[in-house]
């Protein structure tokens, strides 16, 4: 009787060591996979500032002029529209151009 009693007693401890390291170990798989979270999440943060000014550097080289600016047809440059002294054909010159 004393053999069948033990051994239940000794698989029961064994199952609740079993579950507690379970647990340790999920916890600190829980830790960590949180920690890998906010690491992600801070790079993100990071990157997406990075990203949109690239983007907002594209767009303005894309940009020929602005609403109150033109493109010179003969050096290219973008200047102010005051600085239009002389239109042929739609194309716009600048004053250094067109004298
Ligand atoms: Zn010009």
């Amino acid at each position: 009787m004393a053999t069948d009693y033990d051994a239940p007693r000794k698989s029961e401890e064994d199952i609740k060591e079993d579950s507690l390291e379970e647990l340790k170990t999920r916890r600190t798989e829980t830790r960590s996979a949180v920690v890998d979270e906010d690491e992600a999440e801070a790079a993100d943060a990071y990157e997406l500032p990075g990203a949109d000014l690239s983007g907002e550097e594209l767009l303005v080289r894309v940009l020929p002029a602005q609403s109150d600016e033109f493109t010179c047809a003969s050096c290219f440059l973008v200047r102010h529209r005051s600085q239009i002294a002389a239109e042929k054909d739609g194309l716009l010159y600048c004053s250094d151009c067109a004298g």
